[in-house]
């Protein structure tokens, strides 16, 4: 089959189902395989299930059936089709990548869009070789604008993913350490993510760059791009802040008005995603009101940095992800916020560091070796090696794994604190909440 017969075949069923157990009516199953699951064993229940199509790269010879599709690869097949789709759709789309901030940029930009213009944008954190495909099949021809979230934890990856998506507009949120067992290195961090920019440029689009992060100014030099950040005037888009006690506020000017932004967002590092959403909004043509009633509005999910206050303590709750660069900002932030609470960390292991691994901890321990702190509990094996370091037990807690962590709160409960927790999405330090 053609792409264009493909194509055609999607157009008229463009619901597009990768799991058997979610056929919708006038959908195509795309067989793909993963590491637990070969989704070409699903492509009859699929079918039965009500997809009315099924496409798969393994199949018995004389197993003939109308209704299912083979071709060589099914993923490169579905990637394919989301290319020309969106070469067909035409629809601007602006490709966001970077290493900490992707999700609640795009987030955030997508509610300041949709105040104008309908937009598609990624869902939740679909943002890899599968997940774009399936952002760009989500569009349609009434969506004005398309937001497409693109994550990589190897070089290359984010060039493929350009090559898919076509993105006319980019944004780089920032470029810290983070994969580094995937990517080598920091320079490789920064040279894939700059393969955004090397997309962008080749092909005459524009990038929305943080002046604020001199490896994405110096790596933007000559393109046509429009600043943004903090405390400058002279910028497309500029705000300062007001404060972060959690929530972050801020004002952000636009000729002689100045707009006072109370955000749902915890966290002084939250200011370089709200004022991406706001240059965006307003080369966009957003209302100034609209934009900042959009960033007032938003309210973080998945526990990206919420603040929670239970019957006992205070809690910020950064335990989506963690690497080096997230981990200080979020220290950083929370030793500055005023309290007359005594403060207390719960930090799980940061992940995929590879041989930076040992360093990265070392410096943490460094970093939280703070007299401003009151409790420190370590979640991770990594940890271990501190533990004979000399350190108070009075302070420090070291465990294995989050469940151990359970078992000392129950046994020992922490009250009237101001609690910080951040660890690798794997480490599941939210499940210590209800014991806090
Ligand atoms: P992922 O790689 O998992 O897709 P992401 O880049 O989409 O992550 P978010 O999910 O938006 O990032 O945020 C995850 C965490 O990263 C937040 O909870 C916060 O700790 C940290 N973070 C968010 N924005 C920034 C920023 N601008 N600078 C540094 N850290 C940030
Ligand atoms: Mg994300």
């Amino acid at each position: 089959m053609t792409i264009e017969e493909l194509y055609d075949l999607f157009l008229q069923h463009p619901g597009i189902s990768t799991d058997s157990r979610v056929c919708p009516k006038d959908s195509i199953f795309f067989a793909l395989k993963g590491e637990r699951f070969n989704g070409n064993l699903f492509a009859t229940a699929a079918l039965k299930k009500g997809c009315s199509y099924a496409v798969v790269d393994e199949w018995e010879d004389d197993a003939h059936d109308d209704h299912v599709i083979v071709v060589d690869n099914v993923l490169a097949c579905l990637q394919k089709l989301a290319n020309y789709h969106r070469r067909k759709l035409k629809t601007p789309i602006i490709g966001i990548t970077g290493t900490n901030g992707k999700t609640t940029t795009k987030e955030l930009i997508a509610t300041t869009l949709s105040r104008e213009f309908k937009v598609a944008y990624t869902q939740g954190n679909l943002n890899n070789h599968i997940g774009v495909p399936l952002t760009l099949l989500s569009m349609n021809a009434s969506h004005e604008i398309g937001i497409v979230e693109m994550g990589a934890n190897h070089p290359g990856e984010i060039k493929e993913l350009c090559e898919i998506v076509e993105p006319d507009f980019g944004l780089i949120t920032n470029v810290g350490k983070a994969h580094l067992e995937g990517f080598g290195s920091f320079e490789n961090v920064i040279k894939t993510k700059g393969e955004l920019y090397d997309f962008i440029r080749n092909h005459d689009g524009k990038v929305f760059v943080n002046k604020d992060n001199a490896y994405l100014l110096e790596m933007s030099d000559g393109m046509n791009r429009i600043l943004y950040g903090k405390n400058d005037p002279s910028l497309f888009a500029s705000g300062a802040m007001n404060q972060a006690n959690p929530f972050l506020e801020f004002n952000w000017n636009f000729f002689d008005q100045s707009y006072l932004v109370k955000t749902k967002l915890v966290g002084e590092y939250n200011l370089d995603n709200a004022l991406a959403a706001v240059a965006v909004g307003k080369f966009f043509g957003i209302n100034t009101e609209l934009i900042s009633e959009a960033l007032q509005e938003y309210e973080p999910k998945n526990n990206r940095s919420q603040f929670e206050r239970t019957e006992r303590n205070d809690l910020i709750v950064d335990a989506y992800n963690a690497n080096p660069t997230s981990m200080r900002v979020s220290l950083d932030f929370f030793n500055g916020i005023p309290s007359s609470l005594p403060k207390a960390v719960i930090l799980g292991e940061m992940k995929e560091l590879g041989e930076s691994s040992e360093k990265e901890h070392s410096d943490l321990m460094d970093l939280i070796d703070n007299p401003s702190l009151d409790k420190i509990y370590l979640v991770g094996e990594v940890f271990n090696r501190y533990k004979n370091d000399g350190k108070d037990p009075h302070i420090y807690g070291f465990f294995n794994t989050v469940e151990e962590l359970m078992e000392e709160l129950q046994n020992r409960p922490l009250t009237g604190h101001y609690i910080l927790l951040k660890g690798s999405h794997s480490v599941h330090l939210e499940k210590v909440i209800p014991y806090l």
